[in-house]
């Protein structure tokens, strides 16, 4: 899962950056509205964290084009401490949720992890699909009630697969959703990561669709 932070201060910037990247996510910043604005709109992001305030264009603005724009990732909007008019507009401008500043790093990343769960479609934090079963609050996957030990890598594509269940999903929107910008891809590698999670999991957990790309297996 791949989230877009964009907050201005630095400090509060690199806590959350910090913070999602021990949950398991991979993680974009944007610190001035104008690159916010581009990335949003041009990356393929699980979810946008959207501070309001911010150099250059202002989040409300940049919140805005993006719905326009018809962006429909699931945007948390982080409002200055006081300020409830600015929660009213950010989520009549299209925003999910809100946070107001200062927050505790433990509830932002709950409202992520709920935002993401529920883009996709689901109510409860344990996702289940055939014999799998992930609980997104600790990051602990396991098969047929037996928990397996997964590495950061295998726990994304697990992830990611899970919550796009009903749908093949082509190697490169993976690969996109397992690594930042900077981080080398190869389709060769994903072959790789899904071998090892067959092994792990069992032979049919994740299918191949020969030309389209990878399905969770329904059945056990
Ligand atoms: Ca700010």
């Amino acid at each position: 899962m791949k989230i877009l932070v964009v907050e201005d201060e630095e400090g509060i910037a690199a806590d959350v950056a910090a913070a999602l990247r021990a949950a398991n996510f991979v993680v974009e910043q944007a610190a001035d509205g104008e690159t916010a604005w581009f990335e949003g709109e041009t990356g393929d992001y699980d979810l946008i964290v959207l501070d309001l305030g911010l150099p250059g264009l202002d989040g409300l603005t940049v919140l805005k084009r993006w719905r326009a724009a018809g962006v429909s990732t699931p945007i948390l909007v982080l409002t200055a401490r006081g300020r409830w008019n600015e929660r009213v507009e950010g989520i009549d401008a299209g925003a999910d949720d809100y946070l107001p500043k200062p927050f505790r790093i433990e509830e932002l990343l709950a409202r992520v992890r709920a935002l993401i769960r529920r883009s996709a479609g689901l109510p409860s934090p344990m996702v289940e699909v055939g014999a799998l079963a992930l609980d997104t609050r600790t990051m602990r996957l396991s098969v047929g009630g037996l928990p397996r030990q997964l590495s950061p890598l295998e726990y994304r594509v697990i992830e990611y697969l899970m919550m796009h269940r009903n749908r093949v999903v082509p190697p490169g929107e993976l690969l996109e959703h397992l690594h930042g910008t900077d981080d080398a891809r190869e389709a060769n590698a994903l072959e790789a990561i899904v071998a090892r999670l067959r092994k792990k999991l069992g032979p049919g957990t994740i299918l191949t669709r020969r030309g389209f790309g990878y399905q969770i297996a329904a059945t056990p």
